[in-house]
């Protein structure tokens, strides 16, 4: 049976040690490729100074823009992992992580959560207020480190976490044309995403393999099966223009 893994609401992007985004007037959104893989990222240059309500943290973990999120690697992005010596050690590190929960067809990374900080939030907390889920404020990603972003490399990353832009960024960009499409290439990788990842459990269905079960059995089936490439078009830079300020 097919674990059906939702997209998550989030889908960002955060490298604060890119110097690209350091002493630039206006921020960017832009396309980074990785033709060789069938792979892409968006890079927000807002991620480096992030004030969106998101990227409010009130644990120990500062300035993680919005990786609060717990990350679910699928079998498509498995497959890219297993390709290379790279890859299988940053799949190892995903292991190694003591929150990791191997699931039949998808590996989920639990990370930090302060719950204490979170019940004695809630006590207080303002009752209006447009991020329904709070508990983002205490959590973070096990693989973000505090003040300097992501540690795992862009091309290993889900994408989720890859082409997330928050409302923010995203209705604060200088050319509506190019923004929507954009948001049309976002949606059409993750149909094509999704497709992959039924096809290649499929694959794994048909060994009688799942990755709970047989774990070095699956990534050995894994990379045997060559790598589908997606291809990403051009995509014009946008500018990102009139984010207010907030306190975070
Ligand atoms: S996508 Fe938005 S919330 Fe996330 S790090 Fe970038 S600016 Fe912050
Ligand atoms: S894997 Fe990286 S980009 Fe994704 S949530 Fe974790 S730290 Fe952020």
């Amino acid at each position: 049976m097919r674990v059906s893994v939702s997209p998550h609401p989030l889908f960002f992007i955060i490298d604060y040690n890119n110097s690209k985004a350091k002493g630039e007037a206006m921020d960017k959104v832009y396309l980074e490729r990785y033709e060789s893989l069938g792979y892409a990222r968006y890079i927000c240059t807002s991620c480096y100074h992030c004030i969106s309500k998101m990227g409010v943290s009130y644990c120990s973990i500062n300035m993680r823009g919005c990786c609060s999120y717990f990350p679910k690697f699928e079998l498509i992005d498995i497959h890219r992992m297993v390709k290379s010596a790279e890859g299988l050690q940053v799949l190892k590190r995903i292991i190694d992580n003591p929150g990791t929960v191997v699931y039949n067809y998808y590996i989920h990374a639990k990370g930090y959560f302060d719950k204490d900080g979170y019940e004695e939030y809630l006590k207080n907390a303002p009752e209006e207020d447009d991020i329904r889920d709070k508990t983002i404020f205490f959590r973070a990603c096990p693989f973000v480190k505090s003040g300097y972003g992501c540690t795992l490399p862009p091309v290993y990353r889900n994408y989720v976490c890859n082409f997330f832009i928050c409302d923010e960024v995203i209705n604060n960009v200088d050319d509506e044309e190019v923004k929507n499409q954009y948001i049309r290439e976002r949606s059409r990788f993750v149909r094509w995403a999704e497709w992959e990842n039924m096809s290649l459990e499929s694959i794994l269905a048909e060994h009688h393999l799942n990755l709970r079960d047989d774990f070095e059995g699956s990534i050995k089936l894994l990379q045997e099966i060559p790598l589908d490439i997606f291809e990403f078009p051009q995509l014009k830079e946008l500018n990102v223009i009139n984010i207010g300020e907030k306190d975070a």
